[in-house]
């Protein structure tokens, strides 16, 4: 390989960029839409050619490979014309992965990626080896191999994107999360091609390797029957997850900082890995006790007149925001919506019913949320602000009530991102409450 096309100007694809210029390749990235100036500004200081705007299929052409970034959709039409023309072309970890010889942890699952790599990180990174983290969380992986560090391992969040064009990469301890509902407009609403680019995970599993899988999951168990026998498999419960840890006193229960029975089943997890990569139990127990919840997951903004306010912007698909339902014990002023993603809330009905006692509606078309919850709570208002949707929620809120920000929905009709929503409702709550002042 001498020269590759990097098609997307995104985190990944300025990734492989910067990794094929290292590795004296040539590279050209063409990007459709519009590159931010931070990343041109990167590619200009590198001297690698670029555009944006369009794609000059000739230029890519000439390339040995391209390289695709995970946002970008079989449909494209570049994509198409490439695959036509039987064009190699692979994900940017796969690229990546041709000049690492460390060993890989790889984590996918429709929700708790983010979680369950950051915590298997944390949990493992005090060790003595050198150990980096990326993927679909923070830098790109062929961004971390610029670093002037040999990584010995890397624990690496994937997407079902960046797993649609693997073919050598080789993954050493594997985790498929759960597989659930989400993304299906990337995968024509059929769940089972989203279903096997997750599973795509289990297949780069090298000989020998370790797989860990949600044990209840009917799309894992059914392509398990068919699995290959070279690979040690682990199954781990989600409806009765279970870390078992000698305690200092000797008992085997254990206490972590995150909220919820989801989050009990990505420590286990994340525990499993942390072990088989070899942690002593009793590092383990050091670490996981200081892991705290990440931004935007059940993350606990304030408890205000015994009122907590829970932002978990993140859950951005029915399943999450049923997770963090059955999560809570308390009576919930649940704030939802967004832009829809085809979501079916009938599973939410039975907590909804037994959790919620008002539901706000954020967002600027309400109509499947109304129609779902609509016999089911009592008191249901809609609102176009982050402000009118806490000033509401404080206002209907008693004491140990949970005002949540779950909204099972994408961001994009009011907001930039899910950050950018959960951020604006941090920033309300604080007003409301006095403490940003303080
Ligand atoms: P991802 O990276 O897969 O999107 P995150 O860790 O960012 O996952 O969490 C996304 C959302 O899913 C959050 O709302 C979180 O509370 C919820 N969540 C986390 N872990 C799980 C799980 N194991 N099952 C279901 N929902 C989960």
């Amino acid at each position: 390989m001498k020269s590759i096309a990097v098609l997307g100007g995104g985190e990944s694809g300025i990734g492989a960029a910067l990794l094929a210029k290292a590795k004296k390749l040539e590279v050209f990235v063409s990007d459709f839409g519009s590159i931010s100036e931070e990343h041109k500004d990167i590619l200009k200081n590198k001297n690698i050619p670029f555009e944006e705007g369009g794609h000059s299929i000739d230029k890519i052409e000439s390339a040995d490979i391209i390289v695709k970034s995970p946002g970008i959709p079989e449909e494209a039409k570049v994509i198409r014309h490439f695959r036509l023309r039987q064009k190699t072309i692979i994900s940017e970890i796969e690229f990546a992965s041709r000049f690492y010889t460390g060993k890989i942890i790889g984590v996918t699952g429709s929700n708790g990626k983010t979680t369950t790599t950051s915590l298997i990180y944390h949990l493992i990174n005090n060790a003595d080896a050198v150990v980096g983290i990326g993927g679909n969380i923070g830098y790109a992986f062929s961004r971390l191999l610029l670093d002037d560090i040999d990584y010995d391992w890397v624990v690496l969040e994937m997407s079902s994107f960046q797993l649609d064009d693997i073919c050598n990469l080789q993954i050493d301890i594997g985790v498929i999360l759960n597989i659930t509902a989400d993304h299906l407009d990337r995968y024509q609403f059929d769940i089972d091609r989203y279903a096997d680019a997750k599973w795509r995970l289990a297949e780069a599993i090298r000989p020998n390797g370790h797989l860990i899988l949600e044990k209840e999951n009917k799309m894992i168990n059914t392509r398990l029957e068919s699995y290959r026998k070279d690979v040690q498999v682990h199954r781990l419960s989600a409806i009765n997850p279970m870390i078992t840890l000698p305690s200092k006193e000797g008992s085997d229960s254990f206490e972590i900082q995150l909220k919820g029975k989801h989050n009990l089943f990505n420590a286990a997890v994340a525990v499993l890995v942390a072990r088989l990569y070899g942690c002593s139990d009793a590092q383990i127990i050091r670490n996981l006790s200081s892991f705290k919840a990440i931004e935007h997951r059940m993350e606990l903004v304030i408890s205000h007149n015994e009122i907590d306010y829970i932002n978990d912007s993140k859950a951005t698909n029915v399943e999450s925001a049923l997770k963090a339902l059955e999560g809570l014990n308390q009576t919930v002023i649940w704030i939802a919506g967004g832009t829809d993603k085809g979501n079916d809330y009938q599973v939410m009905e039975s907590v909804v019913q037994s959790r919620v006692k008002m539901l706000i509606c954020l967002c600027v078309d309400d109509s499947k949320l109304r129609s779902a919850f609509d016999k089911i709570v009592d008191k249901i208002v809609s609102v176009t602000t982050m402000r009118e949707a806490v000033d509401l929620a404080t206002k209907n809120a008693k004491q140990g009530d949970v005002v949540l920000l779950s909204p099972a929905c994408a961001s994009f009709d009011l907001f930039d991102n899910y950050k950018h929503r959960g951020d604006s409702f941090r920033d309300e709550v604080l007003k409301m409450t006095g403490e940003s002042n303080k």
